[in-house]
């Protein structure tokens, strides 16, 4: 999995200006508190506390913290939490470089993926919501508005299930349909205005989905937002063994530009994304966009 990582940085820095930076230590008590915000007390124990060491690989632990009607397939060991916290940290790092304005872009290369991590469940190999870690950081710093959009294959139902305590922050979520590819019925989860659900019920074309895209951030939805968590996967290219699209690498350079248009800083939080040969390409493409498109709203990309 570490490999994922590496091929996704080594496209990131293909981009001239790209800085590397690590979360710093002295972040632990700022994380755990946002956490205790968007998670159960109790989910957070049990992952504190782990699996007994010779349970099965998708442990009675994982099996409890199931989201409702979606089989588990995340197994949790004794050393998951750890690497869920430093992903988390990782979300958070990425805001407080927006937050300092070092940055008008930044990227968080979490590992693990957060966007299925929901209140008091599991899924997905997430384990804790990353992107609302961040989000909840951006807002404790002074922006008044933030908001997730998630662009994985799969819908963001962690996403949705944590925020529904917090409906000041937007999220929108485009996905694959549900019905085949994820048990998910977003219709169940409590009705918020600040929540919008794009379904695919097709193999979307590169215009298409970019029109997607762009409508939503032209849209009511979007106005009032002063800065943009997304919830990225690169799960959603031809080929990956956990998607079913067709899309080339290269519709991420038109993410990139449709996400620069909005004219706000931008928080990038990584979740899937799993066809190795394709994910450096895939954030060159978006690095590359991206610069385009701040150079053209006026912004410098560092
Ligand atoms: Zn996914």
């Amino acid at each position: 999995m570490e490999d994922r990582i590496n091929e996704i940085r080594t496209g990131l820095q293909s981009s001239p200006g790209v800085q590397s930076i690590s979360p710093s230590e002295n972040i632990a008590d700022k994380v755990m508190m946002i956490l205790g915000s968007l998670h159960d007390p109790g989910y957070l124990e049990a992952l504190r506390l782990g699996p007994h060491p010779r349970e099965p690989e998708i442990t009675e632990l994982a099996r409890q913290y199931a989201a409702a009607g979606v089989p588990q397939n995340t197994s949790v060991d004794t050393g998951s939490y750890q690497r869920a916290l430093f992903s988390a940290a990782t979300g958070f790092a990425a805001a407080t470089t927006i937050a300092s304005k070092r940055s008008p872009v930044s990227y968080a290369l979490c590992r693990p993926p957060g966007h299925h991590a929901g209140r008091s469940f599991m899924g997905g190999y997430c384990l804790l919501n990353n992107a609302a870690v961040a989000a909840l950081s951006l807002r404790a710093s002074g922006f008044h508005r933030p908001a997730i959009i998630d662009l994985d294959f799969h819908p963001g139902n962690g996403t949705s299930d944590v925020l529904s305590a917090h409906p000041d922050i937007g999220f929108a979520s485009l996905h694959a349909r549900t019905d085949v590819n994820f048990p998910w019925i977003p219709q169940l989860q409590p009705a918020l205005g600040s929540h919008r659900y794009l379904e695919f019920l097709t193999d979307p074309s590169p215009a298409e989905y970019i029109s997607a895209l762009r409508g939503l951030l032209e849209s009511d939805w979007a106005i009032t937002l002063d800065v943009l968590v997304v919830s990225l996967g690169y799960d959603i290219v031809v080929g990956d063994p956990h998607g079913g699209w067709t899309l080339p690498p290269d519709v991420y350079r038109e993410i990139g530009l449709a996400l620069a248009a909005i004219g706000k800083p931008i928080c990038i939080v990584q979740e899937g994304g799993y066809r190795l040969d394709a994910l450096s390409a895939c954030a060159a493409h978006l690095s590359a966009g991206l610069r385009i498109g701040m150079k053209e709203t006026g912004r410098s990309h560092t």
